[in-house]
């Protein structure tokens, strides 16, 4: 329990349940009732045990105990409609939550996937609202007996006598404190932690299980098996060092609340040295029934002082979802006058990055023009086509498509303008035809077999039991990366966008792939503007320009004969790259 920030979780709860906030009041108030009606019967057992010590008769017992038996039965049902009012709010709640975080998530810059890694997004999305609707629907029932209780047994603890009461109070008190300790300031924070280290875990599973054909084709397992297992084994220690801080205050609090027993019988021991009278035997027995309600009572608060943790930290973590700044969508409907792009002093820096990815670029590019973007890995070409779609916007300069700005265009018109193959792409759990489908949900399937004929899909498809209704990842359908990546480039076929990027888009083709993938492009950029950037260099040689990014900065520019000529770094890295396909023939 953070006491050390004020956050008015109930008061957010409340503006997502809307008008079913008053459900969630009325299941507190049904909670409490139940709860004091609960502690009632222990009252009638009291009565019983003194029958029956006293030899009473059995008729009066009776009485007592089917009161007692309502009582309970009516307190039962009392907490059933109490559940009932807060699942519904709860469910309310989850989905209220779900759609707004879901509104927000589609206004947000598709960057943002990048930065974040789509792993967290989605456990946000799902975990952290199931945890929002667990709370309610059970933990604030349960933490209001728990507030009730305490209160009703101290009342019966020390209503029939006190001198065994205080013993009983001894160990709960002592329980109390090992438990208050343990939910130090710091606590809020270490659940951060736990949280953070959980959504590490499982962004970078997710990553890892998609990066799967990227490891394959490159060989990358050591590394991408190193940060997997890093953060494993950090969530290891985390947990291993947590449990061994809080290892003397756990045991101290289960010892004292459940050894309240023991101090039963000292006080047995205490009130009878002057010999037995009906009454103690009558109080001992007594006390010996309640007090495993004290233990429960402890142990409900305890539980619900983590719930509630749990749940400031859910809560959290969607309103940094709901806080980031959506992508502006102009208003105007601006169409491009041609299919040209230019960029006028663009620099882009990531979030928090201390240097810029792309800095002061400014590159013209005429409608119908093949240009290619190279440069050593983590010079800022992705980047540079990523703020062409606007995947971000620039932080500084401007970006023009048909001499508009990609700020004052609807994204609608920006996306029937471009098409992109990013070095990424990736299909969804469909089927084929659903696959391409998705860049034009209008096509017909002749349409969408043309596209994926001119992409060279056919072999692909051929294989596969259903033909392009064949549903991709079930029954073992898998594809390789590079006809993943085919079938990626049919559905920028079957978009037909005058201007196409393509960045790395051959990286996953075998070498009988490649020649595919190549006749491919060359079909999909016919009659259009394309911005490809690759690092195979034999595919840009035949570029009309060739942009040079070194650093974040364009260092050089011209086609192919110019650029060799300069004996820059494009002739450097064409050096280089000649060398290592004879070091391959060779070897
Ligand atoms: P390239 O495509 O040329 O390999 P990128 O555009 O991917 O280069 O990266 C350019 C620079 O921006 C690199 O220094 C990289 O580390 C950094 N960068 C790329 N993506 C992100 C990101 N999501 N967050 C922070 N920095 C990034
Ligand atoms: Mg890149």
């Amino acid at each position: 329990m953070g006491k050390t920030e004020k956050y008015d979780h109930m008061k957010l709860i409340r503006q997502y349940a809307g008008g079913h906030s008053t459900l969630i009041t009325l299941g507190r108030f049904l909670a409490a009732v139940s709860a004091v009606l609960t502690l009632i019967p222990y009252y009638e057992l009291w009565k019983i045990i003194r029958c029956a010590v006293k030899g009473e008769d059995t008729d009066k017992i009776k009485v007592y105990a089917w009161s007692a038996v309502a009582m309970i039965v009516g307190a039962l049902f009392i907490y059933i409609g109490a559940l009932l009012c807060t699942h519904v709010a709860a469910f309310r709640v989850q989905a209220n939550m779900r759609s707004s975080l879901m509104r927000r998530i589609i206004t947000l810059p598709l960057g943002v996937f990048d930065e974040d890694g789509t792993g967290k997004i989605r456990r946000i999305v799902n975990d952290s609202t199931a945890a929002t609707e667990t709370y309610i629907a059970h933990t604030l029932a349960d933490k209001t007996v728990a507030a009730i209780t305490p209160v009703g047994l101290l009342v019966l603890v020390f209503a029939f006598n006190w001198k065994i009461g205080l013993f009983c109070m001894i160990p709960a008190l002592i329980g109390f404190a090992c438990m208050m300790s343990m939910m130090g300031k710091d606590m809020q924070e270490k659940m951060k932690q736990y949280q953070d280290a959980l959504e590490t875990m499982s962004s970078e599973a997710t990553e890892y299980v998609r990066g799967v054909p990227v490891v394959k084709t490159f060989g990358q397992t050591v590394h991408s098996f190193k940060r997997f297992k890093a953060c494993i084994d950090g969530f290891c220690k985390w947990t291993t060092d947590y449990t061994l801080m809080l290892r003397f205050p756990m045991t101290g609090f289960m010892t004292c609340i459940n050894s309240i027993f023991a101090f039963i019988v000292i006080a047995a021991f205490v009130i009878t040295k002057n010999g037995t009278s009906n009454a103690d035997i009558l109080n001992i027995m007594y006390y010996i029934i309640i007090t495993p309600l004290i233990t429960i009572a402890l142990t409900k608060i305890a539980y619900s002082g983590e719930a509630e943790m749990n749940l400031i930290d859910a809560l959290k973590r969607v309103d940094r979802i709901m806080e980031i700044e959506p992508l502006k969508e102009s208003k105007s409907d601006r169409k491009p006058a041609d299919h040209g792009i230019t960029l006028k002093n663009v620099s882009y820096r990531y979030k928090g990055a201390g240097r810029d990815a792309v800095s002061n670029v400014s590159i013209n590019i005429k409608p119908g023009e093949h240009v290619a973007l190279v440069g050593p890995s983590g010079s800022g070409k992705t980047t540079l086509a990523e703020l062409m779609v606007r995947f971000f916007d620039v932080t500084e300069g401007e970006i023009a498509l048909g001499g508009v700005n990609v700020k004052e265009m609807s994204s609608a018109e920006l996306m029937r303008q471009v098409s992109f193959v990013f070095q990424d792409s990736r299909l969804i759990k469909k089927s084929i035809f659903e696959n391409v489908r998705m860049s034009k949900p209008s096509a017909s399937e002749k349409e969408v077999l043309d596209a994926l004929e001119k992409a060279q899909c056919m072999d692909i498809i051929e294989k596969l039991p259903n033909g392009i209704h064949t549903v991709i990842g079930e029954t073992g359908t898998y594809l390789s990366g590079g006809e993943q990546q085919r079938i990626t480039i049919a559905r920028a076929v079957l978009k037909d966008a005058p201007i196409l990027i393509l960045d790395e888009a051959t990286a996953f083709a075998d070498p009988d792939n490649e020649t595919r993938v190549q006749a491919a492009f060359e079909e999909l950029s016919k009659n259009k503007t394309l911005i490809m950037i690759a690092h195979r260099l034999s595919t840009v040689m035949n570029a009309d320009r060739i942009f040079v990014m070194d650093d974040g900065k364009c260092v050089e520019s011209g086609n192919h004969e110019e650029l060799m000529e300069k004996n820059g770094l494009y002739r450097c890295m064409f050096d280089e790259y000649t060398k290592s396909i004879e070091w391959k023939v060779g070897a």
